[in-house]
């Protein structure tokens, strides 16, 4: 799949509207945790800059789900960009409303205005023509440089692509490294291949599962959606989470592991606890001996153990979901230690999904790892095989003649 080159663009001295992903895990004085997402952007940005262009930056924070908010400003994601660029940064009041045009109208050449966030209006997630034509035409030229929110049809990500020619819209650098990483990984994967698949829920992941089946030879389960294989193969797992509903759907991606050939591996032992909370009482048990009422919430020891063997033949590792709740010390363990394993192997090592990211940011092997996506939902459903709605009207079409 070729998308749309930013460098193909005769961009110099315009006007230019980059849709970034900016959507960042703030603490709770509204400090940013982490800004990988703003500097992932940085090169899509200076490259913009060094063509002379006036920059519009745009991004949704949270959920503000339509209204003004102020605890969903872009207020300190517009500080941070002015540190990491070392220039001034405009942030408008509003979106598309009278103080975002008029400064968008006014912006000169190498000057950068990020708007307020886009989903401080509702028709964002809506796909409203409106907003997208009012964003349209606030610049000469579109680029998509959010991987993260590609997945959706939103107005700044689908709708705004229809008023720009191909002359004058394309993927940022951010975009299509993402696009190119997960289509050679998907098409040519250097074997063996293995998936780490935690998180909370099949449901999110079931698709992507299903998918990756024909490709991987190994699927190791780990996290609370281990919990609807093991009730499925039939052992009494306490009060952990199960999705009832899906445990057919969980026999059949066994089924079909084993039709395939895949190796699909899941705990053996887990930390169960009295209650979801981290001053409770807590023991490790195989899982055939969890306490009646109790949950698991991280793998075990034997599990690890076992994990480490499986992952010591790989070349790929594909990680999404993290094998406990990892946000709570006594549940971390599982996830820290194949966190360690997986960044000191030699095997290329791929990250998705916010909370795997955060998890191995954490602590400190983010750098060891191969490829951090900065998107866990798209780059999900690009290993559904699906072609996201944002990155759809970037590809470039082949003419058959
Ligand atoms: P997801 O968004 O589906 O990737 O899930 C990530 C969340 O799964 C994290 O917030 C974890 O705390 C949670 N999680 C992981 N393991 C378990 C478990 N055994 N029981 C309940 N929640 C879990």
């Amino acid at each position: 799949m070729e998308l749309l080159n930013i460098k193909n663009l005769d961009m110099s001295g315009k006007k230019v509207f980059i849709r970034c992903d900016f959507n960042v895990p703030m603490d709770e004085f509204g400090n940013i945790s982490d800004d990988r997402r703003i500097r992932s952007a940085l090169t899509t940005i200076n490259y913009c800059l060094d063509q002379d262009c006036a920059v519009i930056l745009a991004s949704h924070l949270g959920r503000p789900k339509g209204e003004v908010n102020e605890k969903y400003s872009l207020a300190s994601v517009a500080r941070r960009i002015q540190h990491l660029l070392k220039r001034e940064v405009v942030l408008s009041s509003d979106v598309v409303g009278e103080d975002a045009i008029s400064k968008a109208n006014a912006l000169k050449s190498c000057e950068v205005l990020l708007l307020e966030n886009l989903r401080y209006e509702a028709g964002e997630t809506e796909n409203d023509q409106i907003l997208s034509e009012k964003l349209a035409s606030m610049a000469d030229f579109y680029i998509n440089d959010a991987f993260g929110v590609s997945h959706r049809a939103h107005s700044s990500v689908e709708g705004v692509t229809h008023f720009f020619d191909e002359k004058h819209k394309a993927a940022g650098f951010l975009l299509q490294k993402e696009i190119q990483f997960f289509s050679k990984l998907i098409q040519k994967p250097v074997r063996p291949f293995a998936a780490i698949v935690g998180g909370s829920k099949v449901s999110g992941k079931l698709e992507a599962l299903i998918n990756l089946l024909p490709i991987v030879d190994k699927v190791l389960i780990g996290g609370g959606m281990a919990f609807t294989f093991l009730k499925k193969m039939g052992y009494d797992v306490g009060a952990s989470l199960v999705e009832d509903d899906l445990l057919e759907d969980a026999g059949h991606v066994m089924d079909e592991a084993k039709k395939l050939g895949v190796k699909f591996y899941l705990p053996v032992d887990v930390v169960a606890a009295e209650k979801f909370a981290e001053d409770s009482v807590s023991k490790l048990t195989s899982v055939q001996e969890i306490p009646e009422g109790w949950m698991g919430l991280d793998i075990g020891p034997a599990t690890v153990r076992l994990y480490r063997e499986v992952l010591a033949d790989v070349q790929t590792v594909l990680w999404n979901g993290p094998m406990g709740v990892y946000e709570m010390e006594k549940f971390a363990r599982g996830s820290n230690k194949i966190a360690h394993f997986v960044a000191d192997s030699y095997a290329t090592t791929v990250v998705g999904g916010g909370d795997t990211a955060d998890l191995v940011q954490r602590i400190g092997v983010d750098e060891e790892m191969s490829f951090i996506s900065t998107g866990g939902g798209a780059s999900l459903e690009l290993l559904e095989g699906k072609i996201l709605p944002g990155v759809a009207p970037l590809i470039i079409e082949k003419k058959n003649n």
